[in-house]
Order: C-alpha cells, then structure tokens, then sequence
C-alpha cells in the first residue's frame, strides 16, 4: 500500500488572512505531493515497503538521501496540516497548558522560544515542539525535511507541533519575513489537536 497524499480538513483559503490560498495550494499540491510520490519511488520493491511512515524514520538509514528527504517531507507536512485550524489560535489548557507552564515557564516564554528556534533555522527546516514520555516538552529546529523522529538529528521525543520555515511556506505572502510568518502561525495553531498528540505522546 503506497503513501497517500492526505485531503485537508479545510479549504485552502480557510486560513487566511494568516496562510493565503495560493500558498497553501501549491503547498499541498506541489510540494507535498512531490515528496509523496517520491518517498513511494524510492520504497518501491524494498524492505522498507509496507512499514509505517513512523517505523521508516525511527529505524531510518540517514546516508538514505531519498527516503531522508521525501519521507521526512511526507510525514513533516501531515503533521503541519493536522495541527492547524480556522478556528486555531489562542492557548492551550489542560495538561498540555501545564506541561508547556512547566517546562518553559509560561506560554509567552515557549512561544518566544518556538518563535526564536522557527527565525534562527538557516536556510530550510522546521522547528518543533516535541513530548517525551513522562511529559516533558522540548523545542529544537532540524535542517531539510529532517524529523526527531529519525536518528541523530539532536532532537528528541515526539514531535506534536511543528512548523515548516521552508520559503515555500510563506514567501508569496510574506517574502522575507519569516519572523511575521510565525507570528501568524500562532493564530491557526489547533492546540486542542496538538494536546491529543500530546496525550499519546507523553
Ligand atoms: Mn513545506
């Protein structure tokens, strides 16, 4: 059974005025469909055909640029989808809102945290939010479409929210201001998704 590029639970221009239609579309049409249709490419008639995208990255060979590359991307862009909403923004309570008041101090001081690790990434990347078991958080950024998920990228645990900093996420609209891309992200962040992902997580 060969990945499958997942529908969106909301049209491409429910977020905006945060994330604009015409990016979301090529987004999700373009790129994530390329990574998708190239992961597939690349497990075609391996042993890697048939396991899940999560046993792929854990037991991943990183010398593997293809499956790297477009098994990251696959995986990294159903997460992104999955953690935002037309009705996102605000915090979150419960026991994700004490986790993130517990390790970081506050949700001002995490999103600032986030935020920074999100502008700091050079180049191309992702940050993310990541649960241990146990239930502590913790931020870091990876390069590309590298995940915490695989091996040795100096991020650990699970990740529950990420964000793409790659241009293509937001250079129609924001051109080189990756830090107000950010900021709009917070405004369509799913925090009741991300703390189910967190219940599982952690
Ligand atoms: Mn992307």
């Amino acid at each position: 059974m060969a990945f499958e590029l997942p529908n969106l639970s909301y049209a491409y221009d429910a977020l905006e005025p945060h994330i604009d239609a015409r990016t979301m579309e090529i987004h999700h049409t373009k790129h994530h469909n390329g990574y998708t249709t190239k992961l597939n490419a690349a497990i075609a008639g391996s042993e890697l055909e048939g396991k899940s995208i999560e046993d792929i990255l854990n037991d991943l060979d990183m010398s593997n640029m293809a499956v790297r590359n477009n098994g990251g991307g696959f995986y990294n862009h159903v997460l992104y989808w999955d953690i935002m909403s037309p009705n996102g923004g605000g915090t979150p309570g419960g026991d994700l809102g004490s986790a993130i008041a517990d390790a970081f101090g506050s949700f001002e001081a995490f999103k600032d945290k986030f935020s920074a690790a999100a502008a700091t990434r050079f180049g191309s990347g992702w940050a993310w939010l990541c649960a241990h078991k146990g239930g502590k958080l913790d931020i870091c950024s990876t390069p590309n479409q590298d995940n915490p998920l695989m091996p040795s990228t100096g991020c650990g645990g699970h990740p529950i929210l990420g964000i793409d900093v790659w241009e293509h996420a937001y250079y129609l609209n924001y051109q080189n201001r990756r830090p107000d891309y950010i900021n709009a992200f917070f405004e369509v962040i799913n925090w009741g998704r991300v703390a189910e992902l967190y219940q599982v997580n952690s």
